[in-house]
């Protein structure tokens, strides 16, 4: 059997403030910047405690980019080095992935470098012009080949360009690992659809220990 990896939470007591391709943050994102509403093609996350910013290689991977976008802030792009288990929706199986991280303070890795999962990429931060407070904005994508394409964008920035969307929902990835916790927070569910919150238990490794509703 060929070898696979499972994803681990990037930030170890995660709690998901906005969810993937969610309606509500079209519609704060036309309010908060007065022109067309864009669709969240990824998802956003903090640490439970807003203390912990590390921000943690889910997977084993090649960063394909490192550097400040105009828009997306200090960014981290790269590929998956081995298929990656998607546990649920429409990429349920084993696959490469990429992944595309925005509005980091800090970044602790350079372009071209191979790391193990667990390793600290940067921190999280609200960086470049769409940053806003301070939070993790994650995208996840099928298409390997060209990583800083997203669909957020219809123009280009300094890093991110304009994609199509082949992009995964990270709740149908993410797992919760030994020693971390997931939860949501009720004042940000109106963000939140009930496959945000509750994909990882389709894969059954989120437990009344790990899952917490704060
Ligand atoms: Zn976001």
């Amino acid at each position: 059997m060929a070898k696979f990896q499972k994803a681990i939470l990037p930030i170890n007591d995660m709690v998901i403030t906005c969810g993937y391709k969610h309606p509500e943050y079209t519609r704060w994102f036309q309010r908060t910047y007065r022109s067309a509403g864009v669709v969240h093609f990824g998802s956003d996350f903090v640490d439970r405690q807003r203390k912990d910013t590390q921000l943690r290689a889910p997977f084993d991977m090649e960063i394909v980019y490192a550097g400040l976008d105009y828009l997306m802030g200090y960014t981290v792009i790269a590929r998956s080095l081995l298929p990656i288990d998607i546990h649920y929706g429409k990429h349920k199986g084993r696959k490469h992935i990429a992944i595309r991280i925005a509005h980091m303070s800090r970044l602790n890795v350079k372009r071209g470098q191979k790391v193990k999962w667990g390793t600290t990429l940067g921190n999280y931060g609200g960086t470049g012009k769409y940053g806003g407070a301070p939070h993790a904005h994650i995208e996840l994508d099928a298409d390997v080949s060209f990583p800083n394409y997203s669909p957020s964008f219809r123009g280009n920035s300094t890093i991110w360009k304009g994609g199509t969307d082949s992009t995964i929902n990270p709740m149908d990835v993410f797992k919760v690992a030994r020693g971390q916790t997931f939860s949501y927070e009720r004042r940000n569910q109106s963000f939140l659809d009930q496959d945000d919150i509750y994909t990882l238990r389709h894969d059954g490794r989120s437990t009344a220990a790990n899952f917490i509703r704060v």
